[in-house]
């Protein structure tokens, strides 16, 4: 069960304290409290966890500081989508809004090599309006002779840029808890110019141990990369896994699956799945077009598969897009081969927005025969 708080509730008044002790005296039953700071105001969220099956869910609703209760199933308890919960979705983090409704771009490196081209990046999404970009600092990779990228050594200067340029969120791979610390020290030295989106990869999905780590703390919103080789359930509850440690600012990310049979992408491409997880969860969905196709193969339509790839998860509803781009992926120290080319991300920009608005035509299309079929 969950007991939703009538908003700003504040946490020393009357209601508060009575509606907390009668759900502490509660037999069986533990507690479980979130605070999620949206732009306009503070809600708390209670879960009653444990022996719940016989509580009464209008006694729950008549306590002072209750404004609703709502029976929730056991899977994703806290990232779930419930029956009869159209609580709003998603999170503020850095002035940047992050919901199941909007579209955020992340366009950037896959990994940081020099700064010459991080500063070519950054430029282009400045001229671009873009707030959002992605670089890799640390790079689980296949092969352990590989590249493992530059870790805390290039932090000070990838944030530096990052705030020269006016992006807000940065979406970084961590491969260990450590790195939260190296990250959070060197924002915190440099007075904050940026912000950090913890990204969880594909290779960590189930590494429980980092995801609690991660989850304890609620500074840093989390990409969570789905498993390439587990079900989409197994990935669904790795999200989960962070929010019962307190983080629900979690986006989903689809970025393939991998099987021979996906060829000749990268990995076979999984965007129809966008619509499924928003069903599923409150999660706002990110689809990686880059790390799904894994190549420039060009369709004879003139249109690059990353970006067809792009315009079915968009299209779809997503709200995230993560996608590589390089100023010379010749010279990219990772994944060159399948890196945007920076005179194409104007295009790609228009083509997103394109799919983004087309979606919405798309939902008012349904509105409209759900309106009619209801009269
Ligand atoms: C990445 O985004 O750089 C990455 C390594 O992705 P994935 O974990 O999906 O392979
Ligand atoms: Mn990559």
């Amino acid at each position: 069960m969950l007991a939703i708080l009538h908003p700003n509730t504040a946490l020393d008044s009357d209601a508060y304290r009575q509606t907390m002790h009668y759900l502490e005296n509660l037999p069986g039953v533990s507690l479980r409290v979130h605070e999620i700071q949206g732009a306009s105001q503070r809600l708390t969220e209670v879960y009653l966890l444990g022996d719940t099956k016989t509580l009464d869910k209008e006694e729950i609703e008549a306590l002072p500081a209750v404004e609703r209760a709502i029976r929730i199933s056991d899977d994703y308890r806290i990232l779930g989508r419930h029956k009869d919960d159209n609580r709003q979705s998603g999170f503020t983090y850095n002035g940047v809004e992050f919901s199941q409704n909007n579209l955020n771009i992340f366009a950037g490196l896959c990994a940081v090599d020099v700064p010459e081209h991080v500063e070519q990046m950054m430029q282009a999404l400045e001229d671009a309006g873009e707030v959002c970009t992605r670089m890799g600092a640390y790079k689980p990779r296949t092969n352990p002779y590989s590249f493992q990228g530059h870790g805390k050594g290039c932090l000070p200067w990838v944030f530096e840029k990052a705030g020269k340029h006016g992006i807000k969120v940065v979406a970084m791979e961590i491969t260990h808890e450590s790195h939260i610390e190296e990250i959070d020290t060197c924002l915190e030295k440099l007075g904050r110019p940026t912000g950090v989106m913890l990204q969880v990869g594909t290779r960590n999905t189930q590494n429980f141990e980092l995801l609690k780590a991660i989850g304890r703390q609620t500074t840093y919103p989390v990409l969570l990369k789905r498993g390439f080789g587990i079900t989409l359930n197994e990935s669904l509850n790795a999200a989960e896994y962070l929010a019962s440690e307190g983080n629900a600012n979690v986006i989903f990310c689809l970025r393939g699956m991998k099987t021979e049979a996906g060829q000749p992408h990268r990995n076979m491409v999984d965007f129809a799945h966008v619509p499924a997880v928003k069903r599923l969860t409150r999660m706002p969905v990110c689809v990686d077009p880059s790390h799904s196709v894994g190549s420039r193969d060009r369709a004879p339509d003139g249109i690059l598969d990353v970006m067809h790839a792009t315009a079915q998860g968009v299209i779809a509803g997503a709200n995230m897009v993560l996608v590589d781009f390089h100023p010379k992926p010749e010279k990219a120290l990772v994944d060159g081969p399948q890196a945007l080319l920076m005179n194409e991300l104007p295009a790609y920009l228009e083509d997103i927005r394109l799919c983004h608005d087309t979606w919405k035509k798309r939902q008012a299309i349904y509105q409209r025969l759900k309106d009619n079929t209801a009269e």
